[in-house]
């Protein structure tokens, strides 16, 4: 890691060989429970002079057709400023085909449609959106300050713009209390958004975040590991559209990839497998976020 980066520095899986340039530290929102990647940082949006030079810098050592725009949910600069940086990058890297970025729901909703398209315009094709749950009461005790028809909306608009998008969502948010409510409320909301990438991670307590204090005092009882695959088999068997799935983030205990629906069958007798054979799944102290 070069260190031209505001550490903690996070992007996603795919992004691994991108441009990856940090056109705001932190994140704007900063309160889900369950997170602590940004509670270190301050959240601001930079100057774009800041961006140019950490661009420049580099363009020395570094070619890629992908560029992520970090941190957080850099979705939330103003259009007309994001627009700049995009262009910036473009003429420093002309080799840039893809542009990326994390983003909440509600930075999606406070753009206009015009917006959305002028961004797609100037090559925003994909945005990365943390669903984490499609259950209200989930999203609303995790703090995710949106609904779960606020999230079909923010991702139908965006997709309408003609920018596709990436969804993650978090086996065990709903701990053992609302577990099958958790998955069955979070493959509806799926299904009504039908991004073109669907992840899922495993909930990893953070230390020192609201969950993590939660589980500490008895509040909240996290998932085992099959109770994880099961849930996630849950979710598996009601997802109805077409999709790119990812469960194979260092975080899940089976690591799972797969083009749905025609793998399904092939995904819920590999999930039912390792539910009898838990041998076969990535042990407590290899996991990580
Ligand atoms: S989960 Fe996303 S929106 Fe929530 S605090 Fe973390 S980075 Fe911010």
């Amino acid at each position: 890691m070069i260190s031209i980066y505001n550490l903690p520095l996070f992007r996603p899986p795919s992004e691994a060989n991108s441009i990856i340039v940090q056109a705001t530290y932190g994140c704007s929102h900063n309160r889900c429970t369950f997170c602590g990647m940004y509670r270190t940082k301050r959240f601001r949006v930079r100057e774009v002079d800041e961006v140019r030079r950490d661009l420049e810098i580099l363009r020395n050592f570094h070619s890629s057709k992908k560029l992520f725009i970090a941190d957080g949910n850099a979705l939330c600069i103003e259009t007309e400023k994001l627009i700049q940086v995009m262009k910036l990058a473009k003429s420093i890297f002309p080799e840039v085909e893809r542009i990326s970025i994390y983003a909440t729901p509600m930075d999606i909703l406070e753009k206009d449609d015009d917006e959305l398209k002028a961004l797609r315009n100037e090559g925003l094709e994909l945005i990365y959106l943390g669903l984490e749950s499609g259950d209200d009461e989930i999203l609303e005790e995790i703090r995710k300050g949106c609904s779960s028809d606020e999230m079909i909306e923010a991702c139908r608009k965006a997709m309408s713009s003609g920018i596709e998008m990436s969804i993650t969502a978090i086996t065990g948010l709903g701990g053992r209390e609302k577990s099958y409510e958790h998955a069955k409320n979070t493959a509806r909301v799926l299904n009504e958004i039908k991004p073109k990438y669907t992840a899922f991670l495993s909930l990893i307590p953070v230390e020192g975040t609201p969950v993590y204090l939660k589980i500490k005092r008895g509040i909240f009882k996290p998932l085992s590991q099959i109770e994880h695959l099961r849930e996630l088999r849950w979710i598996v068997e009601d997802l109805n559209y077409r999709t790119v799935f990812r469960a194979n983030h260092a975080s899940n205990y089976l690591p799972l990839k797969a083009e749905l629906p025609d793998d399904r069958d092939a995904i819920l007798k590999l999930i039912d497998y390792a539910i009898s054979h838990p041998e076969i799944l990535r042990p407590e102290y290899l996991r990580a976020l």
